[in-house]
């Protein structure tokens, strides 16, 4: 399952940009708070675009709000991460009652789920839509953040049972700090052979650094025939060998699978 994140750009208005007051400072940001949108919504996510142009528009022209979306980001059920105002912009979605308006916001990233009221269980590609979302919120943030439902703060149904049925199973619970997967030794799955064009040697290269064939790995290509060089670990050497030959890493292309 894959997460796509979706910048602005790729739904709101290029006319009417976004824009708010406030900077997201995420010193500031203890919590995510959960919201749902009510009413109808889209059936593909190929709707969700034009669905939050139009929820754009309508803040715009709510007497009451006259402002752009309030919410930090929304997942749509299909895997999908749409950037609202982000990690630019404070949130303007809850507040508490008798308190200060804004004092909730500065404190808060609102996270939107696009589902209706009959969804009994939020589908397993908006779970890790949404848990993606809050990691890179608390990334931001440098610290674990609290999960509130939008009901919590304030009286409302948002963000809804189905929200609500996975907070407290611990469904959108992220764990801080993240782990980080070991890189370990390259394989045959992490890695990639790359060729030169017009020379015999072979490198094996991670998705940036250069790596090391260890003597196993080394082994493996020679008794499959492979014509391979052995690069020391350190990438350094790997660009020396190249400019040896008045290359750089730019030259290398993808090699045999
Ligand atoms: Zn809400």
């Amino acid at each position: 399952m894959t997460v796509t994140y979706h910048p602005r750009t790729d739904w709101q208005d290029p006319a009417r940009p976004m824009s708010a007051p406030v900077a997201y400072d995420p010193a500031r940001v203890v919590q995510v708070v959960a919201h749902w949108p009510g009413g109808r919504v889209p059936t593909s996510s190929a709707g969700v675009p034009k669905y939050l142009r139009d929820m754009e528009a309508a803040y715009r022209a709510d007497p009451n709000r006259g402002y752009s979306v309030g919410y930090s980001e929304a997942v749509d059920p299909w895997g999908g991460r749409w950037e609202l105002r982000g990690f630019t912009w404070r949130c303007a979605a809850n507040s508490i009652p008798g308190e200060p308006v804004g004092q909730e916001n500065a404190r808060t990233f609102a996270l939107l789920f696009i589902i209706g009221g009959d969804v009994a269980e939020l589908p397993p590609a908006m779970l890790e839509a949404a848990r993606s979302s809050i990691g890179d919120a608390q990334l931001v943030s440098g610290r674990a953040l609290a999960l509130r439902g939008h009901g919590d703060l304030e009286p409302t149904a948002c963000p809804g049972p189905a929200v609500t049925i996975a907070r407290k199973r611990g469904d959108l619970t992220v764990p801080y700090p993240p782990t980080i997967p070991n890189p370990g030794e390259p394989d045959m799955t992490t890695a990639r052979l790359v060729r030169l064009p017009g020379y015999l040697n072979t490198f094996l290269v991670g998705a940036g650094t250069p790596l090391h064939l260890t003597p196993e790995l080394f082994d493996n290509y020679k008794a499959a025939g492979v014509p391979v060089v052995p690069i020391a670990a350190h990438a350094q050497f790997t660009k020396q060998v190249l400019a040896q030959c008045a290359l750089s890493t730019a030259d290398l292309v993808p090699g045999p699978a």
